[in-house]
């Protein structure tokens, strides 16, 4: 990073600092994995947790070429805040909006017949082309159109739908299911299947202009799936996919979010202590508590109670009991820092705090889900706006 850091705003309960310049330098390093490929940064839920508008804007400075978000209404989001680039979409019921979508020139992720009929017929009524990209299930056994028989259907409805200029088919693509365990057999057996449908597809006449398979670990680990476009969500957010598949430093990424908190209060308790609620802690000795004040309602795991790790004063501490809705307590062991020390749950690392991953781990969940699910009343903090500086 050689963006200088901004200054800290006024001390907050607590905050989600996001580093945008960590996001921007994440961006070009997935180019860099994906050369031949142009990068999908995908912002569907608020950015993982980080702020859709504002990932999305720096995303594209550091030269993503595409966003993509789970839901329409996502899509239009970014559009209605001046994001001008190509949108994707792809989690879609019925009903749409499908026509708000083609007037904002989105691509539309199409799994189904129904979604197509829903999408020509939208069209038709706005009277301009909707952008459609074909979703083959080629072994997630989630959304996606079956290859054989349904697929034929469908490309060839697609087909007539763009005779009659109501459609224009963007787009192949599909899921992996196991891309954070590379040799699982399943990945190259998806592979064989997305060539076989995208081999049909183009002998019946479709002329996608991108065919897309990879995630954020098929990006890292896996060339031959790149082919024109990679979609890459959490790696974007500078967070391994997987533990197993190596630490973000070993792919040049870094950690975006830095939560944080002021400690509320640090006390001196006598031994034998009971801390929070079900006094699943007591306090061996005696010792002093500090009180974080953020909890479940704020996306801690109750899961993570007696083990999430915190840092404070320099020293990792742990969750002592229960992680209740707003707050928790830590054990600080003597130690006496003054109120309003940050208390610092996980970042980059590089200060000697925790990660997401080590929440993850504390939790027995994935890191996509500690960052995803910090709640609103986490105000998001920016850092390094600015491209120069
Ligand atoms: C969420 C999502 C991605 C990004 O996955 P990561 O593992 O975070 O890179 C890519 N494609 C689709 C269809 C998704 O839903």
């Amino acid at each position: 990073m050689s963006e200088t850091a901004a200054p800290r705003s006024a001390p907050l309960r607590a905050r989600a600092e996001i580093d945008l310049a960590a996001l921007r330098a994440n961006v070009r390093t997935l180019r860099a994995h994906a050369p031949g490929a142009a990068v999908m940064a995908v912002v569907k839920s608020d950015a993982y947790g980080h702020g859709a508008v504002q990932c999305a804007r720096a995303a594209v400075e550091a030269g993503a070429g595409w966003l993509g978000t789970a839901t329409p209404e996502e899509a239009l989001a970014l559009r209605a805040a001046g994001l001008t680039g190509r949108i994707m979409c792809w989690l879609w019921t019925p009903g749409g909006p499908w026509r708000e979508a083609i007037e904002a020139d989105l691509d539309v992720g199409v799994s189904g017949m129904w979604a197509l009929r829903e999408v020509t017929a939208a069209a038709a009524a706005s009277g301009r082309t909707a952008r459609v990209q074909l979703k083959a299930d080629t072994g997630l056994g989630r959304n996606g159109c079956q290859p054989g028989e349904d697929w034929a259907e469908l490309v060839a409805e697609a087909l007539r739908a763009e005779a009659d200029g109501l459609v224009r088919v963007t787009g192949i693509w599909s899921h992996f299911a196991c891309a954070d365990e590379p040799g699982h057999p399943s990945i190259a057996a998806q592979l064989d299947r997305f060539r076989q449908v995208l081999a049909h597809a183009e002998r019946a006449g479709v002329r996608p202009e991108v065919r897309h398979i990879a995630n954020s670990p098929a990006t890292l680990t896996l060339p031959e799936s790149h082919f024109d476009l990679v979609r890459t969500g959490i790696a974007t957010y500078g967070i391994s996919p997987s533990p197993e598949l190596g630490s973000p430093a070993d792919f040049g990424l870094r950690p975006v979010m830095t939560l944080s908190a002021s400690i509320a209060l640090v006390k001196h308790v006598p031994g034998g202590h009971g801390v929070s609620y079900g006094h699943h802690y007591v306090t061996p000795g005696e010792t002093t508590l500090g009180l974080v004040p953020v909890g479940y309602a704020d996306g801690i795991p109750r899961h993570a109670s007696g083990t999430g790790p915190v840092l404070v004063d320099g020293k990792w501490r742990t969750v002592a009991g229960r992680v209740a809705m707003d707050q928790f307590v830590v054990d600080l062991g003597g130690d006496e820092p003054a109120t309003g020390t940050e208390a610092v749950l996980f970042g980059p690392g590089d200060r000697g705090e925790p990660t997401a991953e080590d929440w993850a781990q504390a939790a027995g969940t994935i890191a996509y889900e500690i960052v995803t699910r910090i709640g609103t009343r986490v105000p998001r903090v920016y850092v390094n706006e600015g491209r120069a500086g």
